[in-house]
């Protein structure tokens, strides 16, 4: 597709919905660049554990907050992320990574540093950008030209996310992402919410394909003007 404009597309919602993979097709497919903002939280939850910084104790993370130096890699063939120039793509999928990471994004200070660094981004992605994560239509870029809020049931969520971690077991990877999302949709500053614009497409009954087919066209069609 050939455009003057670059187009800015926010795709939310909670894990296992097949957020990751439905934005790194579409940017792939559209020659558009791509940003996980889940690995940006990820990776300043990962710098407080490797520093010592407790991470229950919001002032210690607020104060750190700004000591990290998180360089995010936008090209959706081979996205990458570096923490004071070290690759930490591996360390931030870990279990204690992923269980300590809501604690650490609630903490306003991560909230604002990790925001500014995602307009920047945004703001010099010359054809446009693909931007994923819990936040992105309601807070971090409400002008985007689309949203999309993806969901599914607790059970494809957590199977699809077991699948991801070779054969997790299903219950407890289940009540983990549960856990995840109460602690993401509580929290005060900007949590997991669908912006009253955005486009909700339920993952649960359909293939990857048909995801990624599906918000394509979405952003075709805005892109004609429809
Ligand atoms: O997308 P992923 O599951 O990797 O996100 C990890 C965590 O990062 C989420 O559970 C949430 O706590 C935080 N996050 C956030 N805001 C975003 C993206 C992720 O708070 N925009």
């Amino acid at each position: 597709m050939e455009s003057a404009t670059p187009v800015i597309v926010a795709i939310d919602g909670p894990a296992g919905t097949g957020k990751s993979s439905t934005s790194k097709a579409v940017a792939a497919q559209l020659g558009l660049s791509y940003l996980d903002t889940g690995a940006q939280y990820r990776a300043i939850t990962w710098w407080m554990v490797n520093n010592g910084i407790d991470v229950d104790d919001p002032s210690a993370v607020a104060a750190a907050a700004g000591k990290p130096e998180i360089v995010s890699g936008t090209d959706p063939e081979g996205p990458t992320i570096t923490v004071d120039g070290v690759d930490v793509s591996g360390p931030i999928r870990t279990q204690e990574v992923s269980s300590k990471v809501s604690a650490v994004s609630a903490v306003p200070e991560v909230r604002a540093r990790i925001t500014e660094l995602q307009r920047s981004i945004a703001a010099s992605a010359a054809s446009g950008i693909v931007v994923e994560g819990r936040d992105i239509g309601t807070t971090v870029l409400p002008d985007a030209d689309l949203k999309i809020f993806l969901t599914a049931s607790p059970e494809a969520r957590a199977a699809r996310r077991s699948g991801e971690l070779k054969g997790a077991d299903v219950h407890s990877t289940r009540e983990a992402l549960i856990k995840r999302d109460e602690a993401d949709s509580s929290r005060k500053t900007s949590p997991l919410a669908k912006a009253d614009d955005a486009v909700e497409v339920d993952t649960t009954e359909l293939t990857l394909a048909q995801v990624i087919e599906c918000v394509v066209t979405l952003v075709e069609e805005k892109r004609a003007g429809k």
